[in-house]
């Protein structure tokens, strides 16, 4: 018997909230999760120190780094942890599958590096009786949004022997801090009349990072040398090996909670962290020997387009699987990594820019993202008339929402706001050029790029579940 069609069904499908879909269990998972969020975006504000710590759970969790393989030609079995550092700056894991990884891989991508303020390889100077820094910004900032706020400073110095010094300034309440300054609105008219982009200019973003001289009378620059006597004392460090140091600016203090129900979190980095964490925890908490080797890809540089030798464009990640095909197989051959590459399936794991009432004009609202609807599906990115986007094949599309739908993931679909009103992209087009399937998938972000960003705690429980059951299935 033919099945009746309602209307309903015709009239198409309508996106719910998380909330109204789970169970008590899951909204306490969806409490404990944030909080093991928040603890990860606390402790890594950088790439470098997100790199270290999905490192630190990743050996907690019984995984080897390659290096170690490679050197004892360790045959790969079905069910080994593997994971490979690329200069502290990304990381990779793999469960190995039972099947080869010449079928393909199930893979969840991020990227840990966020857009912040990093600092000139000359910074230090004096003007008007203070210490400055100059600096030079990293990723799509909204200049305006940085003055005037409790700024910290993460990263590395190399001194002259050699030594890498890490810092981490502005974090603990005994810690200072550093700032941005900005111009009261009593003398603020002719800045008033500039626009949003001008009003804070690049090489207005200084750094006031001392007030007191050096109590050397004789010395010429005593504001800047009285920063660089107690940078010496703390670090021995002096100004040259600025220029051998990575130093990045970025929001003070730590994620909190947001609203009166604590339903949101708001914090530094959402983008790409939210999702990076969400793949992570997946990996981590698989059970057992997957079908497939799944990976989970945290990446350096993709703020900045991907390029270098820590972005995703790198040849790490495809050298990576080589080595471990040539740890899997007797007669390893090139022609064995493409075909694994064209059986892969990829999530790209990057925030969705979630609908803004408060800016709907920028917004299609049938075709954007909800906070607290879950993990949003985004075919395409890109800009204009989907340049430089990678379109995710129907038939792909498909797949991921049958193997959604069958978990019970919560998902929505949206693109990045209206047609011609700006545009990004993602490492999604990388995996796919190789010619894996990728769609881009993650969480719904409110104020992406700002220094504080905002988003749903069901988006992100919905997201690990999403990425889980796509790795597993
Ligand atoms: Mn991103
Ligand atoms: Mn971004």
């Amino acid at each position: 018997m033919e099945k009746e069609i309602k209307k309903e069904d015709l009239l198409g499908h309508k996106f719910e909230y998380v909330q109204d879909k789970i169970s008590e269990d899951e909204k306490t998972l969806t409490v404990e999760i944030a909080e093991e969020y928040k603890r990860f975006i606390d402790e890594g504000k950088t790439e470098r120190e997100c790199c270290q710590y999905i490192e630190r759970l990743a050996r907690e969790n019984g995984f080897s780094n390659i290096d170690d393989l490679i050197k004892e030609n360790v045959e790969l079995q079905p069910g080994m942890k593997v994971y490979g550092n690329n200069r502290d700056k990304s990381i990779i894991l793999f469960i190995i599958g039972e099947d080869s990884i010449e079928s393909g891989m199930k893979i969840v991508g991020g990227h840990i590096d966020s857009p912040r303020i990093d600092l000139k390889p000359t910074p230090l100077y004096e003007d008007s009786g203070m210490a400055y820094f100059k600096t030079h910004y990293y990723g799509g900032i909204r200049k305006y949004q940085w003055a005037s706020l409790p700024l910290s400073i993460h990263g590395v110095i190399i001194n002259e022997k050699g030594e890498k010094i890490s810092i981490s300034i502005g974090e603990e309440a005994c810690d200072p801090i550093f700032f941005i300054s900005d111009l009261l609105p009593h003398l603020a008219k002719d800045q008033n009349k500039k626009s949003l982009a001008e009003g804070i200019e690049g090489e207005g973003l200084n750094l006031i990072v001392g007030n007191t001289m050096s109590d050397d009378k004789e010395a010429k620059e005593r504001f800047k040398l009285k920063v660089l006597e107690i940078l010496n004392e703390k670090y021995n460090v002096t100004e040259e090996d600025f220029m051998t140091a990575e130093l990045e600016i970025v929001p003070a203090g730590k994620a909190r909670d947001a609203g009166f129900d604590r339903s949101m979190i708001v914090g530094y980095g959402h983008d790409d962290r939210s999702c990076s964490f969400a793949g992570m925890k997946a990996i981590l908490d698989i059970e057992g020997t997957p079908k497939k080797t799944v990976v989970g890809m945290f990446m350096d540089k993709e703020e900045v387009g991907s390029m270098g030798n820590t972005g995703s464009e790198s040849k790490y990640f495809e050298n990576m699987v080589a080595e471990l095909m040539n740890l899997q197989m007797d007669n390893y051959k090139d022609l064995y990594v493409r075909r694994a590459f064209m059986n892969t399936k990829v999530l790209s794991a990057d925030v969705g820019a979630a609908y803004d009432p408060n800016y709907a004009s920028a917004y299609d609202k049938r075709n954007s993202p909800f906070m607290g609807k879950g993990i949003v599906l985004v075919k395409y990115t890109g800009a204009r008339g989907k340049s430089g986007c990678n379109d995710a094949n129907a038939e792909f599309v498909h797949e991921v929402r049958d193997i959604f739908n069958r978990h019970d993931v919560i998902w929505q679909t949206g693109e990045l706001g209206k047609v011609d009103q700006g545009g990004g992209g993602t490492i999604a087009y990388i995996l796919a050029n190789a010619g894996a399937d990728v769609i881009d998938c993650g969480i719904p972000v409110i104020s992406m790029h700002a220094p504080y960003e905002m988003i749903s705690k069901a988006d992100l429980y919905m997201t690990y579940k999403g990425y889980k059951a796509f790795l597993i299935d």
